[in-house]
């Protein structure tokens, strides 16, 4: 997710670490390169002017603290900057109502129906009697798509084919709720290639009709400034709750995402990261994406994950261990397998830091880890659980061992030594003085 922004600012960054102390001369360069990587992120123009000018003010302001090095402190600047201009805090999606109504607009081809059938999963996981209602009177196999959703998730989906007025297909589902013991109903609709009056006026009418505690409006990011454009004109004719961003695990620039919320001043609630109907579905917490593009990873939602798919024992354990700087070679190889279990194997590796780094360039499928988890499996139990032990005879052994070579073992140790440092800097990040962590 947002590789090449992420690049950027990493690149922008590295130089200033290498500097004793902040001034204008590097403070100006390095804002240079920021803005022009967001840029080139397709982040609005104003917006990318704006923030990297208060980036700018800020750094300059620092009086530098003790134990705080200009990288550290430019890093830590710009990742409140970008969580900021996400929005700060993560803005929970909480349906009210009996039953609770939740409207799903958005261009033909964002993901709507897509993300109709997940959200219905995620409220189904969470308990809720759903229903989900095919109002879109204009394409039958949009009707079939959301069937075989709700077939695949086991949500029951409303239907009315003859029916081609989708205010009263939304009135009926919602009575239809009523009468069936469904505590929420989520209505997906028509969209179109483009914006048009017709479906405007539509769509406003079923608003009105239902009066949803929820309307949420769906956008693909891979359409950058386009998304950020159709976002503000659905906003001043709906007047939507919140925004659901759509196909972040492709090439994304990373624009809609920068871009939405300080244009339309609505907060992301959802992003959505793949086909797949599991795991492909997560909150929008602006810190953690924030640590994300700043290679820093996302350790929490990893967690969250894990949680998600796996015991709550084992998260807890992982999150103790992380925080602990305790995280040695078993860890490693237990996240390794649970990752390709738990979704997009891309999206996944982006979440721990540094990760990425022992698989790059090269294709990302589950065979990327195949020589690492041969190594660790070729580990002493007393190896695996103290990674400095690793002298030359015994990475020797391991080569021999795991069918890979002593460079191939010494890469992978040097790797995971960065891991750690890169774990123990998002730790520390938390505790330079006056610059606390925000929500998340
Ligand atoms: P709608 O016309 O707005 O209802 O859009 P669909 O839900 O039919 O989605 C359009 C296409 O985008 C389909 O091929 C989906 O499989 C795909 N799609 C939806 N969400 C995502 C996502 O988060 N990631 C990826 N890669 N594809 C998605």
């Amino acid at each position: 997710m947002f590789d090449n922004l992420s690049n950027r600012i990493d690149r922008a960054l590295k130089n200033i670490k290498g500097e004793g102390s902040i001034s204008e001369i590097n403070v100006a360069s390095t804002v240079k390169e920021i803005r022009r990587a967001l840029l080139e992120a397709d982040v609005n123009f104003k917006v990318a002017k704006e923030i990297t000018n208060e980036i700018r003010e800020q750094a300059l302001g620092q009086n530098i603290l003790i134990d705080v090095k200009p990288g550290q402190l430019f890093t830590k600047i710009v990742s409140d900057k970008l969580t900021e201009l996400m929005g700060s805090e993560m803005v929970p999606f909480t349906p009210t109502g009996n039953p609770a109504t939740v409207l799903i607009a958005g261009l033909q081809g964002s993901g709507k129906t897509t993300f109709t059938g997940k959200l219905g999963l995620r409220l189904k996981k969470q308990g809720k009697q759903v229903l989900l209602v095919a109002a879109d009177v204009y394409r039958p196999a949009a009707i079939d798509q959301l069937e075989t959703l709700g077939e695949q998730t086991g949500v029951e989906v409303y239907t009315e084919r003859e029916n081609k007025n989708p205010v009263s297909i939304a009135e009926n589902a919602v009575k239809y709720a009523k009468e069936n013991g469904k505590s929420i109903v989520v209505v997906d609709t028509a969209g179109r290639l483009a914006i048009d009056e017709q479906m405007m006026d539509e769509i406003e009418a079923v608003k009105k009709a239902i009066n949803p505690s929820e309307t949420l409006f769906v956008v693909d990011s891979m359409t950058g400034q386009d998304a950020v454009n159709t976002a503000k004109t659905f906003n001043d004719r709906l007047d939507f709750d919140g925004v659901v961003l759509t196909k972040l695990d492709g090439d994304t620039r990373g624009g809609a995402a920068l871009s939405i919320r300080r244009v339309v001043e609505k907060p992301i609630k959802f992003i959505s990261t793949g086909e797949k109907l599991e795991n492909t579905l997560d909150e929008f917490y602006p810190e953690r994406m924030a640590q994300r593009i700043l290679g820093m990873g996302d350790v929490v939602s990893l967690v969250e994950r894990a949680q998600e798919a796996f015991d709550e024992e084992e998260a807890r354990r992982l999150n103790k261990k992380l925080r602990k700087n305790q995280f040695d070679f078993n860890d490693l190889l237990s996240q390794i397998q649970h990752i390709k279990k738990m979704g997009d194997l891309k999206d996944l590796i982006g979440m721990v830091p540094g990760l990425n780094k022992m698989v790059k360039d090269q294709e990302i499928d589950s065979d990327a880890f195949k020589p690492v988890e041969a190594i660790i499996q070729s580990m002493t139990p007393y190896e695996k659980a103290n990674p400095d032990s690793l002298d030359q005879s015994r990475k020797k052994r391991l080569a021999t061992g795991s069918g890979t070579s002593v460079q191939q073992v010494n890469n992978l140790i040097k790797q995971f030594e960065e891991m750690r440092k890169m774990m123990r800097k998002v730790n520390k990040m938390s505790g330079i003085p006056g610059m606390g962590k925000k929500g998340g």
